[in-house]
């Protein structure tokens, strides 16, 4: 018993530092990925629930680690997150987005609705210490709006108890940003930040719209959410729609936005561009 326990604990040993060698490489090609143009930004179209017209963008980070295949996002965000490597990504993913914004906000005819970039915010990138001052710096340096930029946080975020989360929020809202509660009713849903910070949006979850067609009780608190959306003023977002069900159904109880891959996988932005070439001009 006494060898088994012990081999027992060498195993787990051994699987467990395998595992954080490889945390070890992965931060370290990481850590170089900016400088070598690992860094890709793809874009997925946000579009009107009633008549499916684009309305902009989601930016979604991709790694293309040593030149090779992508890596997704959810394998290397967290241990980017963990080391404070997603401060200078994260800097890197806001500068891109901006700079797509403008250009694809030069060809918009007079009149016309501005296409709108959505870009995830991960908390230490939030808490870092000059977060507003390099969101200022890259909206001057880009000639980004922000009104072409939606900020996306999940409700983790927004129910830490630093106090400043509030008056960071406000500065974000005051500089013309409209802001985005992602995943929303994954997290603790603590719904009276809605009313606390000037939140302008709700994300709802893939995991209420995949079901939105089948499930009743799933329908239910969407439309439950999108009821409540409405009468605080929020713009409700579904995500993952993925097929006409599901957006017959989230047309039906008033959604204004979706996305998903019934409308359009994210892509590099040139292909992007040409997907979307009638709606982002000449
Ligand atoms: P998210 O912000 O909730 O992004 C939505 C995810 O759903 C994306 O996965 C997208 O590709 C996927 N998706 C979109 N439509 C559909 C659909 O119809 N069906 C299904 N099954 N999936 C769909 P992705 O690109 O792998 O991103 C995963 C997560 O990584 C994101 O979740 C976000 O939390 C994080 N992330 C991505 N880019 C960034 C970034 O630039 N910064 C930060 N901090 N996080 C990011
Ligand atoms: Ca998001
Ligand atoms: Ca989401
Ligand atoms: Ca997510």
């Amino acid at each position: 018993a006494k060898s088994r326990g012990r081999s027992g604990y060498q195993f787990h040993n051994a699987e467990q530092s395998a595992r954080a060698r490889e945390r070890v490489r992965l931060d370290g090609d990481l850590r170089r990925a900016i400088e070598r143009n690992e860094l890709e930004l793809h874009y997925q179209p946000k579009v009107r629930v009633s008549d499916g017209g684009v309305v902009g963008a989601e930016a979604l980070l991709r790694w293309r680690r040593g030149g090779g295949a992508l890596v997704p996002p959810d394998r290397f965000i967290p241990v980017a997150e963990d080391t404070g490597l997603i401060v200078p990504i994260g800097e890197w993913v806001l500068r891109t987005a901006c700079e797509t914004a403008v250009a694809w906000n030069a060809h918009q005819p007079p009149g016309a609705a501005a296409l709108k970039i959505a870009v995830n915010l991960s908390p230490r990138q939030f808490w870092s210490p000059h977060f507003v001052g390099m969101v200022r710096a890259v909206l001057h340096d880009s000639g980004c709006r922000p009104e072409w930029i939606e900020l996306e946080m999940t409700e983790s975020l927004l129910i830490d108890s630093r106090g400043q989360v509030a008056a960071i929020l406000a500065e974000l809202r005051q500089l013309g940003f409209t802001l985005a509660i992602d995943d929303f009713g994954t997290g603790y849903s603590a719904l009276g930040y809605l009313t606390r910070f000037p939140i302008t949006t709700l994300k709802i979850d893939r995991s209420f719209v995949n079901e939105v067609a089948t499930q009743p009780a799933r329908a239910g608190i969407v439309r439950a959410v999108v009821g409540m959306g409405h009468s605080l003023g929020l713009e409700l977002v579904a995500e993952g729609v993925e097929d006409a069900d599901q957006a017959a159904a989230l047309r039906q109880m008033g959604c204004h936005l979706a996305q998903g891959w019934l409308y359009g996988r994210p892509v590099p932005r040139a292909e992007f561009e040409r997907l979307q070439a009638a709606v982002l001009g000449p």
